[in-house]
């Protein structure tokens, strides 16, 4: 296989995904998210466009079952900002289309509202992540938490089934989570996918110049009190807990699902990406 591989997050042992592959359009992605877990790829906010893309991926996709799910993208995003000029994500959901594949997608490209029309013609579902309205540092090159709200909105408008992934929520510094969820509501999500922060020693780097009081706070949090699991640290499972039911009681309130990712807390109602509402 070439472009698509089956899903296979790090190993993760908490990973309650259901089988599905992975496909990225683009190698590296330049919203530029300081917390971002693919950054051991080499030059990663560096986005570039892969050869021969759609060619390869059409010689994948005649090994793989009709009606799998094609996640796009777990370790990059489908919608960079090149993707406005190179349309490569669109070319690839046609393809996708004619194989009739599902296609889930995870984004915070506001780009994505413009393949609503092929989106709506096949079996997909989109999840928008948002994690704050005050995504400036933390999202320094990703289009606005406004800026999707408004692709949540039109998309649902198309029919298309909208998840929420409200992820990761910092500990000491996501307060607005009711927010994020009260407006993607609002604009017509169905589901809310959230998590934790799970420091690696890179993202950790980042965001402990970028929040150095709150790094400080959470130290001993991550590295003596909580637990590691691969190469993630976690914080202890209690605080994970009480962070995930405050979201979930949120959810609980609007009447929609929830789930958590890599969490192992038990607490999700449907299925943790979302791949329930195909
Ligand atoms: S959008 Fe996703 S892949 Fe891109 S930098 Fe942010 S976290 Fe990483």
């Amino acid at each position: 296989m070439y472009y698509i591989h089956e899903f296979d997050p790090w190993k993760n042992r908490f990973c309650t995904c259901p089988k599905k592959y992975s496909l990225n359009p683009y190698t590296g992605c330049d919203h530029r998210c300081i917390y971002c877990y693919s950054t051991y790829i080499p030059d990663f906010y560096n986005c570039r466009r892969k050869k021969d893309l759609l060619k390869k991926i059409e010689k994948d996709l005649q090994k793989i079952p009709e009606n799998s799910i094609i996640s796009m993208s777990n370790s990059s995003d489908p919608y960079p900002t090149m993707e406005r000029v190179y349309g490569d994500t669109r070319r690839v959901l046609k393809i996708l289309k004619e194989y009739e594949m599902r296609v889930l997608i995870v984004t915070k490209g506001d780009t994505v509202k413009r393949d609503a029309d092929i989106l709506s013609e096949m079996r997909s579902v989109v999840t928008v992540t948002i994690t704050t309205f005050r995504s400036e540092k933390l999202e320094p090159n990703a289009p606005s938490p406004e800026e999707r709200i408004n692709a949540i909105r039109i998309l649902s408008d198309y029919g298309i089934p909208v998840g929420l992934r409200l992820d990761p929520v910092f500990l000491y510094l996501s307060d607005d989570y009711e927010k994020v969820i009260d407006e993607s509501v609002k604009a017509g999500i169905k589901h809310v996918t959230s998590s934790t922060y799970k420091v690696k020693k890179d993202n950790w780097e980042r965001f402990s110049r970028v929040y150095p009081e709150i790094a400080r706070k959470t130290w001993d949090l991550y590295f003596k009190k909580g637990m590691k699991v691969g190469r993630s640290y976690y914080l202890p499972e209690d605080i994970r807990r009480d962070m995930m039911e405050k979201v979930k009681r949120i959810c609980d309130n609007y009447g929609i699902s929830f789930s958590t990712c890599r969490e192992n807390l038990n607490m999700n109602s449907k299925s943790c990406d979302g791949s329930h509402l195909f």
